[in-house]
């Protein structure tokens, strides 16, 4: 309530108007009462002295009538009732008292004695005691005045003033009596109405002590009985009471009555008048008061329903209207399809605006600022849309021709173009254009030195530059044909804030002569910074696209050449990217790998699982796909059979993808070949028991010996002591060769072998290697070298080394009986080498393994002799340290070792082979 109140203008005034109205209505309400009451007391007042004086008048008419008869009482011709001395004394007395109208005396019985004037018709011998004074009079002393009547013998109404007669006795002698005619008394209450209220309905009357009329003006009412219409006045005043009494007749007619008793008579005087007259004057004052404040009321209601209508209802309406002003209108809705509300309210905006007023003012100002802020929407929403243009597409063209379209619709320019330097031509060439002509954009080159171009100087000084009329500015004398021609008048050039970009600049025609204002010159820097933008971020879109292109090139060949596998999955489990590696080892094409479920992949490379056992492979599988699952331990080894039936170890780690916030976006396998880490495990713990077993055998046997020799207690033959020494010395042997053959392995590991190029002779070194071999061929070995085998260079002492570590080999492992057979040829510049022997042979699965270092094969034989496994591997690295090559040869029986040696004859320079 107190909200809406706040908010209404109208009740506000209507409030601070009753505010106002309220203490004066209620001021002269008050005075009204209080001057009415005033009044109406001072007309009872009035009333009530007139009431009084009449009634001291009358007192003085019946004193004066008693002392009358008083007086006559007093005569003896009275008290004697002496008819002739009466008649003497009561025609004086009539004569000096106009107001009687008959003396007279009556006996004490009550009959007429005597009365004057005697005629017309005489009463003398009535009896009168039925009178009521005659009964008041027998038993009182004093005068009194009798109830008003008829009297029979004047017929006119009268009182009688009465002295009862006694002698000195006390005896009642009847009495004297004078009747006053009530008429003269009405005749003074005429002239006192005539007098005092002429024009009111005022009436005057006197009552008697029975409560009838005995005088007043209107002869006729005399002698009616007041008291029955008027009880309580009449019995008030006749107990002696004065004062004032408004009574309502049937009719509800009010009276003011005012009674003052007559003390003398026992009678009353009653004034009275209708309210409606007496109170005439306050009643008059109180509606005129009421009446005031009725046309104070309804000023005030017909004031502030002018102010209302006039002023807040406006003010209202322009309230609501103000509050549309800067709502985009729907541009959904067709223009016809405003509602009639709006149409109308539009139409009493009109109506408004047209008033010569304030309020008129007041909307033609808001209309002007609706059109002004409408305008200045419609520019922003045109430049958000050129915004939201500008970042949705990184298409340049597609935004320069977007932003040229809204520079046409909200400047109502019909020719723009954006002119920027074309890099390979070095001129400025439109580059986006509307309402141009193809022939003025095709022919549009402006060269950078070009001094009077808009466009350039626009560039050069980064402030736009306008040129008003083409027919007038010197500027463009040159350029005026083409102006004319092309049909614009005034130009406008609004440099391309760019950073990256080519400069550039914006450009706009219009066909007459125009000085583009301050505001136009604002919106289409606005709209070139839109343009800047644009262009700036196509540039940096191709420069960064190009270099994102680049790395996801550089990344994708590194990821493609890693010798461990990579897997990428989302968060579904689907592979997003699989490198080279894993088709390779899963033998699928990447196409049909990509999107497949990890599982699949996964399970398919568990397929090549090493494990004989089913129980091992199914518990390897367990671990695998708990690690893929992220519940068990997140990095697994596999052992895999090769395609070339050997085993490679891999090293499964799954990891969780993240993005810059943390947020898991898919995992991630890598696969990484551990087999070389394995092997080199396997290596350090051959190393280990096989230096420590090879040592210690040849270290015992010299131990042996040496210590037998030295025993004092035996006395050995010379040739005992030599078979031990020789031992010791064969023993000492193997244990330099061992070593040697550690240090050659660990020089070949090391990339520091250094060969030497000496003269060879093929069988000199065959012949040496045999007899240096342990155990030796003997007469098992035969050579069989084609006559014609050049001598070559080479490293004779390492070439050796490689044709005893054969030769030995086959002696060890070949049987002791089985030939041994060395054969060589020469072959495409190359020297071929083979030990063949006719033992139990290699398996072709091992044809690589035996290559490495302490390899050796899981047979008896093998396990019969000592051996550390580095002869072949030492082999293969002085053959490879020449530029050859080693390898196992099928045969059907045996093995056969071959190795190749490039042919250098001696006569020429031999390479630098390290
Ligand atoms: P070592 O002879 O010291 O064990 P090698 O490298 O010379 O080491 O040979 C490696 C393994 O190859 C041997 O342990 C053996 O099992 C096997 N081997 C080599 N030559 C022959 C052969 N001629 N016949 C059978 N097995 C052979």
């Amino acid at each position: 309530m107190s909200f809406s109140f706040r908010r209404d203008l109208g009740l506000q005034l209507l409030a601070l108007y009753l505010l106002f109205v309220g203490p004066v209505v209620l001021a002269s309400l008050v005075f009204d009462r209080l001057a009415a009451q005033r009044l109406e007391a001072d007309i009872k007042t009035a009333d009530l002295a007139v009431a009084r004086a009449i009634a001291q008048e009358t007192n003085a008419i019946m004193d004066s009538a008693l002392q009358a008869v008083r007086q006559l009482a007093s005569y003896p011709e009275v008290l004697a009732a002496d008819p002739a001395g009466m008649e003497e004394l009561f025609r004086i007395a009539f004569s000096v008292r106009t107001d009687v109208d008959l003396i007279y005396r009556l006996g004490p019985d009550g009959t007429m004695l005597f009365h004057y004037p005697l005629g017309p018709g005489s009463t003398v011998g009535w009896d009168f005691s039925i009178r009521d004074y005659y009964h008041v009079s027998l038993t009182s002393q004093a005068p009194l005045i009798s109830a008003g009547r008829i009297s029979p013998t004047t017929q006119q109404a009268v009182a009688t003033a009465v002295m009862p007669l006694r002698d000195r006795n006390n005896t009642y002698l009847g009495l004297v009596a004078t009747n006053i005619k009530l008429q003269a008394l009405s005749h003074t209450l005429s002239s006192i109405v005539a007098e005092h209220r002429a024009s009111d309905a005022f009436q005057v009357i006197i009552i008697d002590s029975t409560g009838h009329i005995i005088a007043a003006p209107d002869p006729t009412r005399l002698l009616q009985d007041f008291s029955a219409s008027q009880a309580n006045i009449s019995g008030a005043v006749l107990a002696l009471q004065a004062g004032n009494l408004i009574q309502a007749d049937d009719n509800g007619q009010e009276t003011l009555f005012s009674y003052v008793p007559i003390s003398s008579a026992d009678w009353g005087v009653i004034v009275s008048r209708p309210t409606q007259t007496a109170f005439a004057t306050p009643r008059a004052t109180h509606r005129g008061v009421l009446m005031t404040m009725g046309v104070f009321l309804v000023v005030g209601l017909f004031f502030w329903l002018g102010l209302t209508r006039h002023v807040i209802k406006p003010l209202e309406q322009l309230a609501s209207y103000s509050q549309t002003i800067g709502v985009l209108p729907n541009s959904s809705l067709p223009e016809n399809s405003l509602s009639d509300g709006s149409v109308d309210h539009r139409r009493m905006i009109q109506k408004l605006s047209q008033r010569p007023d304030q309020i008129g003012h007041l909307t033609e100002s808001l209309r002007r600022m609706e059109a002004a802020i409408q305008a200045r929407l419609n520019e922003l929403s045109t430049l958000l849309q050129t915004s939201s243009a500008v970042v949705s597409t990184l298409d340049p063209q597609l935004v320069l021709d977007r932003i040229l379209e809204q520079v046409e619709r909200l400047m109502a320019i019909q020719k723009c173009a954006i002119v920027a330097l074309d890099e390979r031509q070095g001129v400025f060439r439109a580059r986006a254009s509307r309402g141009l002509s193809q022939h003025y954009t095709n022919q549009l080159a402006i060269s950078p030195s070009e001094p009077l171009s808009v466009s350039l100087r626009a560039l050069r000084s980064g402030q736009p530059v306008q040129v008003s009329d083409t027919e007038l500015d010197e500027s463009f004398t040159d350029a005026r044909p083409r102006a004319r021609l092309e049909g614009y008048r005034s130009l406008l050039a609004v440099p391309l804030n760019t950073q990256h970009a080519q400069p550039a600049a914006l450009l706009v025609y219009r066909p007459d002569a125009h000085v583009f204002t301050a505001q136009e010159i604002e919106l289409l820097t606005n709209f070139a910074n839109h343009a800047a933008m644009a262009i700036e971020n196509a540039t940096l879109y191709a420069r960064s696209d190009a270099r994102l292109h680049e790395q996801t090139r550089r990344l994708e060949a590194l990821i493609q050449s890693l010798r461990d596998g990579l897997i990428l999955e989302d968060l579904k489990g689907r592979v997003l990217y699989a490198n080279r590696r894993i088709g390779e080892l899963v033998d699928l094409p990447r196409d049909e790998i990509s999107g497949a479920p990890v599982t699949q992949i996964i399970e398919r490379l568990l397929a090549r699982a090493a494990e004989v056992s089913p129980e091992k492979r199914a518990a390897t599988r367990a671990t695998v796909l708990a690690a893929l699952n992220g519940s068990g331990e997140r990095s697994v080894e596999i052992a895999i059979q090769t395609r070339r039936q050997t085993i490679a170890y891999y090293h499964l780690q799954v990891f969780d993808v993240t993005d810059s916030m943390g947020m898991p976006i898919g995992r991630g396998q890598i696969l990484q070949d551990v087999t070389k880490l394995r092997e080199l495990d396997r290596m350090k713990s051959s190393l280990i028991s096989t230096v420590t077993h090879e040592l210690r055998t040849p270290l015992a046997a010299i131990k042996g010996y040496a210590t037998t020799l030295l025993a004092e207690d035996v006395q050995w033959d010379a040739a005992a002591e030599r078979e031990f020494l020789e031992i010791i010395s064969n023993e000492t042997d193997r244990l330099s060769y061992l070593v040697n053959d550690l240090l050659d392995m660990s020089r070949i590991e090391a990339g520091s072998l250094v060969v030497t190029h000496e003269e060879c002779h093929l069988g000199d070194l065959i012949e040496r290697a045999a007899q240096r071999s342990h155990p030796q061929p003997k007469e098992r070995l035969s050579v069989d070298l084609p006559a014609d085998l050049p001598v070559f260079l080479a490293d004779a002492q390492r070439i050796e080394s490689v044709l005893r570590n054969l030769i030995e080999n086959a002696a060890k492992y070949s049987g002791e009986r089985t030939p041994i057979r060395v054969s060589a040829r020469v072959q495409s510049g190359h020297l071929i080498v083979r030990v063949v022997d006719e033992g139990p042979g290699i398996p072709p699965e091992s044809g690589q393994r035996i290559f490495e270092s302490f390899y050796r094969l899981e047979n008896d034989r093998t396990r019969e002799h000592a051996g550390a496994g580095l002869g072949l591997s030492i082999c293969q690295g002085f053959v490879r340290a020449h530029g050859g090559d080693i390898w196992l040869e099928p045969t059907p029986i045996g093995s056969s070792i071959a190795f190749s040696l490039p042919l250098i004859p001696v006569n020429e320079k031999p390479p630098e082979l390290s």
